[in-house]
């Protein structure tokens, strides 16, 4: 048996080198692009949101595995949600690569969870948040992020 550990990895390796939900999204009505000027993550999210609800989310960009491999499990589990929920999400996911999140937290962010052990390079936090900042932004009618130092 492999060690949790290494199938967390596996999974961001899995991402990272085949994307799910990449490529324009022809007809969104959300878009917004996001830059990481600490690794050179650039990433477009877009999204198709109607009656509350995000019924369709791709994203396209050039990035390291950590931040393309966060935007794919992110668009597979946001996408079907309504606006509030992928609020939560949000701030579960960033709780999770700051500080603790509990037991029903974790459970909550599902795959997303692979993602706690990024928290010990701080670095790399920059490039796991990117894409959900970007979704978030998009989502607020901003059209670009920078993250910051
Ligand atoms: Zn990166």
């Amino acid at each position: 048996m492999p060690e949790l550990r290494e199938l967390y990895q596996e999974l961001i390796l899995d991402h990272g080198k085949r994307p799910r939900n990449f490529g324009k999204l022809e007809g969104a009505n959300c878009q917004a692009n996001g830059y990481n000027p600490l690794c050179g993550d650039k990433i477009t999210v877009y999204v198709n949101v109607d009656d509350n609800i995000i019924q369709d989310l791709r994203f396209e960009g050039v990035g390291c595995a950590i931040s393309t491999a966060s935007a794919s499990l992110m668009t597979e589990k946001c996408k079907g949600k309504s606006l509030q929920e992928a609020e939560t999400l949000f701030h579960l996911f960033h709780e999770l690569l700051t500080g603790e999140v509990g037991e029903e937290s974790a459970a909550e962010l599902g795959k997303l969870s692979v993602f706690s052990g990024v928290k010990e390079f701080p670095v790399r936090v920059k490039c796991a948040t990117l894409p959900w900042h970007t979704f978030r932004s998009a989502l607020q009618g901003i059209g670009e992020v920078v993250i910051k130092e």
